[in-house]
């Protein structure tokens, strides 16, 4: 019985995987390990965006005169 416990207990030890799976903000280049699935925010600059490349929109119409 605790023979077979001990086994299951290994067998479980074993199946964890030890990957370190580690999200890098684009917006500040912050390097994190999550804790949950994917993060929704950036500990650093909490920016929600960490994961969409850099966009240069334009907010306002640059006027030619
Ligand atoms: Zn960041």
């Amino acid at each position: 019985m605790d023979g077979n416990r001990l086994m299951a207990k290994k067998l479980e030890s074993f199946l964890i995987k030890k990957e370190v799976i580690y999200s890098h903000c684009l917006r500040c280049g912050w390097d994190w390990i999550p804790r949950g699935k994917k993060p929704k925010f950036c500990p650093k600059c909490k920016t929600s965006y960490w994961d969409k490349p850099k966009k240069f929109r334009l907010n306002h119409k640059i006027k030619f005169c």
